[in-house]
Formats: structure tokens, C-alpha cells, sequence
């Protein structure tokens, strides 16, 4: 169901483990943030849209994953904004994609959603009464942004902060850490996540930003005495650093594949600190 946030700003579910997408409504313009997997949920970003009378012209992709570029296909000839790095990260997966939803490499580039109006740090977007921060947040993926409103206090955090499912870190738990750190600077009062509930309330925004961090830190901290004292055996420190001790009751354990999520960050953390050291697993 979509959902006005604030006013103004409405989330979109979309089918890939509890998205959200974002529409936000100006004087102006709408925009669309990012469009799902699947023609059908751009499909109904644009009509809702169109409903409230305005043209779906503009679009924000906030970096080149599957499930934020494929769903375009209703936007093919708009303006679409998204960070300079995307169009190469986009480049970069579609062989992967192809393989993996078994469809030629041209099937898959002609579906995605392609950046048109490219940024190398950070842009404003204006609709009318209302602005658009985008800026980059890396860590969840290289080419990341979130995009802050600043007149109703509202961060779209895309995958920089999911609250529905274990943090996924595909790009550098450092810079993650780092990018959550800064967000948590910014007078928030609802975060709309990539993937997950919304968060209201500036408390539960802070406390959540909290927790993500104590969970990168806690786990990094784990795996690097484990290191220290001279663990080389990586099957061994992921078995270690368990589900219910890192994750307990913050996220349903029998949702999304969750302790595999669990698994694969540890995974992550692990191969960040032994590579930090120049060190091989056994
Ligand atoms: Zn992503």
C-alpha cells in the first residue's frame, strides 16, 4: 500500500524483500525515487502520479542495483538523476544480471532504467516549494546516495540504511559505518528505508542509527580479536559471531532469508579485516 510519509512524500512497496520506493510531490514537479524490479511497479509509480495531476518526468536512481533500475520501464525518455558512478556500476552488472535472470545482456540493458543527468558529489533538486539534497552515502554499494528533505526533516536512505532486513554490504563496511555516522548529523524525523518499515520520530530514527553502527562495530571488533589471536579459519569466526548474540529480536529471524543476510555481513567483515592485515584464509 502506498503510504504519505509526510506530507507530500510516499512510500512504494515494491516485491524485493520489503522495498520501498518514493514518490515526492512539489509545487511544481513529482519525482519518483528509484523504481523496483519489475515494469509494473514503475508502472504504478507513474500512474499515482499522473493521478495526483502532474507528469511523471523525473526520476532519482540512488545507485545501479537490480531492484531500483529494472522497474522503469514507463520512465524511458525522462529525466532521470542518479550519481555519476552509477551509469559504470550499472555497466558493471549487467553481464551478472543477464546470467542470473537468464536474458541476453541487450534484453537486460534496454530494461534498465539509464541515468540521463549525472553528479560527481552532490545536487539540489528543486520542485517548486521543496528541495532535494542528494548526496553520497557509500558502503551498501560505491555509488550510493540518500536524498534529504529538509522541510519536513525526511531522509530517503535507500539501502544505506534498511530496517527490515540485516544490513547488506556489498561495497566497504568502513565507509558504511562512516556514512550511517554522518546521517545520524542530520535532524531526522521520518527515514524512509530501502528496504523496510519507515521510521518516525527523531528518538527511533536515532536509536536504529545506533544500532546499525553498534552492529558493523560490534561484529568487526569480534572478528578482529579473533584474527589477533591467530584464527585463521574463516568458517570457524562466521560460526562464531552467532545470529542471536548480533542481531537477537531487532529483525524477524524467520524473515528474508535473515540469518544468511547475518551471515553474509560477518562474511563481508571478516574478508575486509583479513585483507586489512594481508592476511590469507587457511
Ligand atoms: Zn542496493
Amino acid at each position: 500500500m502506498i503510504a504519505e510519509e509526510a506530507p507530500g512524500i510516499f512510500s512504494v512497496p515494491h516485491s524485493a524483500a520489503e522495498g520501498r520506493n518514493v514518490i515526492a510531490l512539489g509545487e511544481e514537479s513529482a519525482i519518483a525515487i528509484d523504481v523496483g524490479t519489475h515494469p509494473e511497479e514503475g508502472g504504478q509509480m507513474a500512474d499515482f502520479i499522473r493521478a495526483r495531476g502532474y507528469q511523471p518526468n523525473r526520476v532519482i536512481i540512488t545507485h545501479g542495483h537490480r531492484d531500483h533500475i529494472l522497474g522503469g520501464e514507463v520512465f524511458r525518455g525522462v529525466d532521470v538523476f542518479a550519481p555519476r558512478k552509477t551509469v559504470g556500476e550499472i555497466r558493471r552488472q549487467i553481464p551478472g544480471l543477464a546470467k542470473q535472470m537468464g536474458l541476453a545482456e541487450d534484453v537486460i540493458r534496454r530494461r534498465v532504467l539509464h541515468p540521463t543527468i549525472t553528479f560527481d558529489d552532490q545536487l539540489w533538486i528543486d520542485l517548486g516549494d521543496r528541495q532535494l539534497h542528494l548526496f553520497p552515502t557509500p558502503g551498501h554499494s560505491p555509488d550510493i546516495v540518500s536524498v534529504y528533505i529538509s522541510d519536513c526533516r525526511l531522509l530517503v536512505a535507500s539501502d544505506t540504511v534498511v530496517t527490515g532486513i540485516a544490513p547488506a554490504i556489498f561495497h566497504s563496511s568502513v565507509e558504511l559505518e562512516a556514512s550511517i555516522n554522518r546521517l545520524k548529523q542530520l535532524e531526522i524525523e521520518t527515514l524512509i528505508s530501502g528496504h523496510g518499515p519507515a521510521l518516525h520520530g527523531q528518538a527511533v530514527v536515532q536509536d536504529w542509527l545506533n544500532w546499525l553502527t553498534t552492529y558493523i562495530s560490534g561484529v568487526r571488533s569480534a572478528v578482529a580479536g579473533m584474527i589477533a589471536e591467530g584464527e585463521r579459519d574463516r568458517e570457524a569466526i562466521l560460526a562464531s559471531i552467532g545470529y542471536d548474540e548480533y542481531i537477537g529480536d531487532r529483525l524477524p529471524k524467520n524473515k528474508h532469508g535473515m540469518p544468511k543476510r547475518h551471515r553474509n555481513a560477518v562474511a563481508k567483515i571478516a574478508d575486509e579485516e583479513m585483507a586489512t592485515r594481508c592476511y590469507d584464509w587457511a
